[in-house]
């Protein structure tokens, strides 16, 4: 019988002008983009950390510290493949990923699927198993009033299998 795991990763990040936006590894022309360290592709950040939530291998703020020079700018889908490879050395794969982005702008619907695609790539999985949703909060609260995205992700990974 096969190991499984599940993991949840949820992650924020706050609008900056003067920044591309790079969402779910891509670069949306036109749109305001994110403050962080990295690229702040907050979709993918999210998946970092439920990969790393279903393996018991801590966090993303663990793996690439804010603090650490090397990670200023860095492209989340690099960070990403990261953390698949420390999830393979630890015996673990993928199985199927859901991902929720949260916000008001920009509109999500014209650039799903080539997001599904990218995400699909990233953790080599084929494309039925990614799936990528958006939704607003109805004008509420802080993402309601446009400062910035939220992402949530679900993953569910297979281990070797038990003796
Ligand atoms: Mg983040």
């Amino acid at each position: 019988m096969s190991r499984l795991r599940v993991g949840q990763g949820f992650d924020v990040h706050r609008f900056r002008s003067g920044r591309p936006l790079r969402l779910c590894g891509l670069t949306l022309p036109g749109a305001v983009g994110l403050d962080g360290h990295s690229d702040a592709d907050v979709a993918l950040h999210a998946v970092a950390d439920a990969l790393l939530g279903a393996a018991g291998a801590g966090d993303i703020g663990d793996h690439f510290p804010p603090a650490d020079p090397r990670w200023a700018g860095a492209d989340s889908r690099d960070l990403l493949g990261r953390v698949l490879t420390l999830l393979r050395e630890m015996g673990w794969r993928p199985v199927n990923c859901d991902l929720t982005i949260v916000g008001e702008r920009p509109r999500i619907a014209p650039h799903r699927s080539a997001m599904r695609a990218v995400l699909a790539t990233c953790l080599e999985l084929p494309e039925p198993a990614v799936n990528v949703k958006a939704t607003t909060a109805e004008g509420m609260g802080w993402i309601g009033r446009g400062e910035g995205l939220a992402a949530l992700a679900v993953v569910l990974v297979e281990g070797a299998d038990e003796p």
